[in-house]
């Protein structure tokens, strides 16, 4: 097999350096390979990370594999080659086979309250079940389960934790006996305390976390992901709820006000962010690039959100960037991202696997 070259600065923790990258077996190697083919030139940045998609989900809840396979092609072809999935109610267990597709971790299905959260989306149970349910999802994920941590409650006409913090703190418990780790989607205030305390490893959207709260995450190592493309419809929820739930339309409008806040307050203190488009759930697939834009607009600078969207989080992941045998997942683009972010919606090449799968 014909070993590829790739020229340029390559980008990583310690910054970037102009190198030669070869392509052999798959593997990435800075060896030099005789009678190599030239394959591309530009800025080489380890292969994108979406941290919060579903694969296999759209409005209505799961999408045969046809539309999954579209999705997945979506994502590579913009560069995601890795995409932790943040639930999905289809078995997209086939995606881990095909060498074509992005690498995938899955986190089971979400685990909601009953008729507290999207239709079709769920497992939706009682407190009691709640623990069985997470040890089943943890079995049939990759090492993550997904709680919807708040949702409205129609009965307190707002938004309100799904579970009280007893149940979330045995949730907990059961998935890390079970080697899982777990992540909440959290919009407001009061689901936030419990779950941090109760030793969750990751927050999904976190609108409503305090500057008390960022620093015991940073403290305790949870990480944040942000969704910043979904929170910026709360107006929309505040709007369709408004003539029902006047006081959840005034809980979304004021989390949405200072969503930036938390966000900022969160990368200040330190806080693990990574970039999640929230595509399939109510979002597309393929904008991981306008997610990244996105929270550059809230106030993070470019170059933490580059590596945020990259090698940080493959190595949050347990993937490596380009290292000398690490897997050959990268992107190679015609200008320095961290410059001009604009280019990640443009890749030169998307290389996966060892295997150029989109060219311009
Ligand atoms: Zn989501």
């Amino acid at each position: 097999m014909t070993a590829l070259k790739f020229s340029g600065p390559v980008l990583g923790e310690q910054g970037e350096e102009v190198r030669d990258l070869y392509v052999v077996d798959g593997r990435s190697t800075f060896e030099p390979q005789p009678g190599a083919e030239t394959a591309g030139r530009g800025w080489i940045v380890p292969g994108l990370v979406d941290a919060h998609n579903h694969l296999g989900l759209e409005d209505g809840g799961a999408v045969g594999e046809e539309e999954t396979l579209a999705q997945a092609l979506a994502d590579r072809d913009t560069g995601a080659l890795l995409l932790r999935d943040c639930g999905s109610p289809a078995d997209t267990r086939w995606v881990q086979e095909r060498e074509d597709l992005p690498r995938l971790i899955r986190a089971g299905r979400h685990i909601a309250r009953t008729k507290r959260y999207i239709r079709n989306y769920a497992h939706e149970v009682e407190p009691a079940d709640l623990p069985a349910y997470v040890v089943q999802e943890a079995r049939r994920g990759d090492g993550w389960v997904k709680l919807v941590g708040d949702w409205i409650s129609r009965d307190a006409g707002d938004l309100a934790p799904s579970f009280p913090a007893e149940a979330f703190a045995a949730a907990i418990e059961a998935a890390h006996a079970e080697g899982a780790k777990v992540t909440a989607h959290c919009f407001g205030r009061d689901v936030l305390q419990g779950l941090l305390d109760a030793g969750i490893d990751c927050l999904e959207h976190g609108t409503g976390l305090s500057v008390d709260q960022v620093e015991q995450m940073a403290t305790q190592g949870v990480a944040l992901v942000p969704t910043v493309l979904q929170t910026d419809k709360f107006p929309v929820f505040a709007d369709q709820g408004r003539e029902k739930f006047p006081a959840y339309a005034d809980t979304m409008e004021t989390l949405h006000a200072r969503r930036r806040e938390a966000l900022m307050a969160a990368h200040e203190a330190g806080v693990a962010l990574y970039v999640g488009s929230d595509g399939g759930g109510t979002g597309r697939h393929g904008y991981l690039w306008e997610e990244v834009r996105a929270m550059h607009e809230m106030g993070m600078p470019a170059p933490d959100v580059v590596a945020a969207a990259s090698w940080r989080a493959r190595e949050w992941l347990g993937f490596s960037g380009l290292e000398e045998g690490a897997e050959a997942d990268f992107v190679v683009l015609d200008r320095d991202p961290r410059a001009d972010l604009s280019v990640l919606a443009e890749p030169e090449r998307v290389v996966l696997r060892g295997s150029v799968v989109a060219a311009r």
